[in-house]
């Protein structure tokens, strides 16, 4: 431990975030990060625990706590502390293959088991990790580095998402020869085209993907695998296949009138945009808009944010975002105590946004959509939606959440987004494959492992434990790496 008073000497601090008001005229990511002479005394803070849940990753009644890629925290707070930038460099990286990445998108279930947060506000561990890798960047520690050995192993990753990625990132440091098909024209997945800009900027992700391609690792657009490409010459012409095509199956909304023009996936709306503002600095007509529109976002996660921050930028007239689900206490709760995953409400900064531009948050709880409403063209013009209510059947004794009779109420909408979650694997891949999937449409592996049936075939990230955090799917990536490479040449240090 670097400094032993430093969690009582150093107060907690964090970057700041440009206004709502002035952060909402472009998709530029916002944060004001700390300097690296202040963001060293952050380092100052972790106590080296004993046992530091803050890398754990464990489960804790059903929810992630910790680090889930096992990363050396305590080891790079220190040496961050200390400066020696290089060594925690070497330290980040020896188990988080993108901290380019975590470090701007992750929820941090570290920092929410971290010790220092028990009775007091836990260490900056996401932004002493971003420090430390954009300080590698700058000065030239993250650099090109092949392998200097190769096998004449042949391996294809198809989807390259933050699991496809990892997976590929690892096997062509060991020496094979890695090829990434991805139907779409860049890699990142939902990295790319679901989260936006804004939480993190394309060229991150190109400059991470320069590298790997400098590394030697093939990357293949434009292939779709089970529509231009089958399924069985990947395998013919590959030692091994690994399926990291997500969990992109969206949850539809079963209302009258669903038919009507207007209302998208909130994928496909967030796609649209920053497909746009990269093919052509959002040209009109080339994106869903949301301009001068009543937006309805359906859905109070984290992705129904993401459509709210996008449908402010865009200049929406208003956006509504209905949740199912109760209100979340604003403390924890005696049931939910440290390190357990803090179920809180969390205003995020699309709901900031909007309770700066609008005066309130967009989020109405316990509702839901009844029914759209058309115009005469056949688009959506509003929406009846409804109150919720938890009831227990009489029958199963089972609690549900029930319509609230009499609770309806109709409100202007032109433009409706469903954020309402995944239900799994596109079966076409599946198909293409013969894999069978579990009633969760995930695909089936053998038990503590990503091998599938099929013979050398293996399954990773969303596909394998549906849809996740991109934490999750790098820890995915990483240990299909680790298996395929112990089944190629008998033994891994992966
Ligand atoms: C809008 C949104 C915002 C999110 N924000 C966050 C966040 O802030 N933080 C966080 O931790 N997680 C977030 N997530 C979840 C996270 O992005 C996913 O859990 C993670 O990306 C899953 O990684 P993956 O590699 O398994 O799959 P994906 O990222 O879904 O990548 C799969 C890739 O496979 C490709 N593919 C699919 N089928 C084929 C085929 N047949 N042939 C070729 N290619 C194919 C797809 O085009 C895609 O590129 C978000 C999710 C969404 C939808
Ligand atoms: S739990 Fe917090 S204080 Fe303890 S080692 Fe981890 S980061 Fe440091």
């Amino acid at each position: 431990m670097g400094k032993p008073t430093g969690f009582i000497e150093y107060k907690r601090e964090v970057s700041t975030d440009v206004s709502p008001k002035n952060r909402i005229k472009n998709f530029d990511e916002f944060h004001e990060h700390l300097s690296l002479v202040k963001q060293q005394l952050q380092g100052a803070r972790c106590m080296e625990c004993g046992v530091s849940f803050c890398q754990s990753g464990i489960q804790l009644s059903g929810m992630t706590t910790g680090c889930p890629l096992n990363n050396l925290i305590p080891e790079w707070n220190d040496l961050l502390y200390k400066g020696n930038m290089e060594a925690a460099y070497k330290r980040l990286k020896k188990t988080n293959p993108f901290p380019e990445f975590t470090s701007r998108v992750c929820p941090s279930p570290c920092e929410a088991a971290c010790t220092c947060g028990y009775n007091d506000s836990p260490v900056s561990i996401k932004e002493n990790e971003y420090t430390i890798i954009e300080y590698a960047y700058n000065v030239g520690y993250a650099k090109v580095a092949p392998p200097k050995v190769r096998t004449s192993k042949k391996v294809a990753i198809v989807g390259a998402g933050p699991s496809g990625l990892a997976a590929a990132e690892k096997l062509n440091k060991r020496g094979h020869n890695v090829t990434v098909f991805e139907r779409n024209d860049r890699a990142g997945g939902l990295l790319m085209y679901g989260i936006p800009n804004m939480k993190l900027e394309k060229h991150i992700i190109e400059r991470k993907i320069n590298i790997m391609k400098e590394e030697g690792v093939n990357f293949v657009f434009g292939a779709n695998i089970g529509e231009n490409m089958a399924g069985s010459d990947l395998l013919e012409q590959f030692d091994r296949v690994i399926l990291t095509c997500g969990a992109s199956n969206p949850r539809d909304i079963n209302a009258i009138g669903r038919d009507a023009t207007g209302i998208h996936f909130a994928v496909d709306f967030l796609k649209s945009t920053t497909k746009s503002l990269l093919d052509c600095n959002l040209k009109e007509g080339t994106f869903i808009s949301a301009k001068g529109k009543h937006v309805l976002v359906i859905g109070g996660g984290d992705t129904g944010n993401d459509c709210v921050g996008t449908s402010i930028r865009h200049g929406a007239k208003s956006v509504t975002q209905l949740e199912m689900m109760p209100k979340p206490s604003e403390e924890r709760l005696p049931s939910n105590p440290w390190p357990e995953w803090p179920k809180v409400l969390k205003t995020d900064y699309g709901q900031q946004e909007s309770i700066a531009v609008f005066g309130h948050d967009p989020r109405i709880y316990q509702t839901t959509v009844k029914e759209f409403v058309k115009g005469e063209k056949g688009e959506v013009k509003a929406a009846t939606i409804v109150q919720l209510e938890w009831k227990k059947n009489e029958k199963t004794g089972a609690m549900s959440m029930v319509e609230v009779a009499g609770s309806e109420q109709t409100i202007p909408v032109d433009l409706v987004l469903i954020a309402a979650g995944f239900l799994g694997t596109q079966s076409y891949v599946a198909d293409a494959f013969g894999l069978k999937l579990n009633p969760r449409t995930n695909v089936i592996t053998k038990e503590n492992s990503f091998a599938t049936d099929i013979p050398n075939l293996y399954v990773a990230g969303d596909m394998h434990r549906g849809q996740s955090l991109v934490v999750h799917a790098i820890r995915e990536g990483r240990d299909v790496a680790r298996e395929v490479d112990l089944s190629l040449i008998g033994y891994t240090n992966i």
